[in-house]
């Protein structure tokens, strides 16, 4: 991508109204754009972020056998009203809109109810199961406070993954490879050291259901810790009980701000039952089937990121989710035209900067975007028949002769 073709400008300032700092970097540094508070644009270099997050929940959801598919956000109220849930009661973030022709629909603040419905068309017998179908949607939560940046969208990207089990121990052995699959997706995104696997509430189905939790001082949730983080425990299971059955005493435990960054929940029958979804097993008895749902989010991740890497000059993206490797700056006559070829021979990694702007500008901008390497060409560089590359994180500088 050349700069010089991108309507995205960098921003000397955020907008008053935007208080996070992940927000407010991320709008400066032009990954996106605030429409109002929760509700955000994504542009190119903020789009590149989210579809690299993307890709990598993707291939490691593969890898278990999990199938993508896309379900419409627009919610048919049925299912919704068989399991209660069409009712603010139930669901207090609810957006709900009127179709011309009549009648009310609902914007999904997530899709339980559609998949099981779905899946009625498609299961019916146990050669049918088990089944594990994903998506990356929109959802939409009208949540009442909305001032965590991009932690906390009134629309946002999710992944969520639906399994489907004849069985409770198959749905206990395939929620085990979620866990670890999740773990993976972590570590790939330079989180593993500061996401811990903490147990919450189950709801009326299951005791617990656990949720991943990544140390950050602006996370909304509070959770507890054991020293080798071998335990962890989110604060509305904090109790007598609960250290109980995990095996530990509070004055072990430390406190800790965290952002929610995903969970998995066994659902069992908690949708089929009400949902009807059914199916026939071998010994021909009509059964209902057992479900789990797991969630990451995927935009609230890279205000994550975001927020976790920056430093005082702006954003430090790790290389997996960075929109591009480099930056790339030619100073001079030769240095910019041998900038110009190596941006031919590497479009894929490179963001040029081809602005008719100041050098200083260009490297301001460079760490403000917070690209893992930047490179420069000058004349200097070229008598070392090199490019000086310098890594936004360390800061250190290199001479190289050729990219890897
Ligand atoms: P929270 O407690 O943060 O509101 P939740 O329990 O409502 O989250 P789920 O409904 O299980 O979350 O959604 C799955 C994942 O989607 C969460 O783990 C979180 O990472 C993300 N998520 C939930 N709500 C939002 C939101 N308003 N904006 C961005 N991401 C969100
Ligand atoms: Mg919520």
């Amino acid at each position: 991508m050349r700069l010089s073709n991108t309507f995205v400008k960098t921003l000397r300032e955020a907008p008053k109204d935007e208080t996070a700092r992940n927000g407010a970097l991320l709008v400066r540094a032009g990954y996106i754009h605030k429409e109002m508070a929760g509700i955000y644009d994504y542009l190119p270099l903020g789009l590149r972020v989210i579809e690299n997050i993307k890709e990598i929940v993707r291939q490691e959801l593969n890898k278990i056998g999990c199938e993508e598919l896309l379900l419409t956000a627009l919610q048919n109220p049925e299912p919704w009203e068989k399991t209660g849930r069409f009712s603010e009661k139930e669901v207090d973030v609810w957006f709900k809109t009127e179709l011309a022709s009549g009648g009310t629909l609902g914007l999904a603040p997530t899709h339980e109810e559609p998949i099981t419905s779905l899946m009625k068309n498609y299961i019916s017998s146990y050669k049918d199961l088990p089944r594990y179908v994903y998506q990356f949607q929109t959802k939409f939560r009208n949540e009442l406070r909305a001032k965590s940046g991009i932690l906390r969208g009134r629309e946002f990207l999710m992944k969520d993954l639906y399994s489907f089990h004849a069985t409770e121990e198959d749905l206990d052995s395939f929620y085990k490879e979620v866990e670890k699959a999740y773990m993976k997706i972590f570590e790939h995104l330079s989180l593993g050291d500061s996401t811990l696997e903490v147990f919450a509430s189950g709801g009326m189905f299951s005791k617990y259901s656990h949720e991943f939790q990544t140390i950050l001082p602006v996370g909304e949730d509070t959770i507890y810790y054991n020293k080798n983080r071998t335990v962890a425990l989110n604060k509305e299971v904090l109790n007598e009980e609960t250290m109980k059955d995990l095996g530990v005493k509070r004055d072990e435990l430390e406190e800790t701000s965290a952002a929610e960054v995903g969970n998995i929940f066994k659902l069992k029958l908690k949708y089929s039952e009400p949902l009807n979804l059914k199916f026939v097993d071998q010994d021909n008895v009509q059964k209902d089937v057992y479900m789990g749902c797991y969630g990451i989010g995927i935009s609230r991740l890279m205000g994550v990121i975001a927020e976790k890497f920056a430093d005082d000059k702006g954003l430090v993206w790790p290389e997996a989710v960075a929109p591009f490797k480099y930056y790339l700056v030619g100073i001079g006559e030769a240095g910019t035209r041998r900038a110009e070829e190596l941006y031919q021979e590497n479009q894929d990694a490179i963001l040029y900067d081809d602005r008719d702007v100041r050098t200083g500008e260009k490297f301001a901008d460079a760490e403000l975007m917070g690209i893992p390497y930047r490179i420069v060409i000058s004349d200097k560089s070229l008598e070392a028949g090199s490019l000086e590359i310098t890594d936004r994180k360390t800061g250190d500088t290199k001479l190289v002769k050729t990219l890897d």
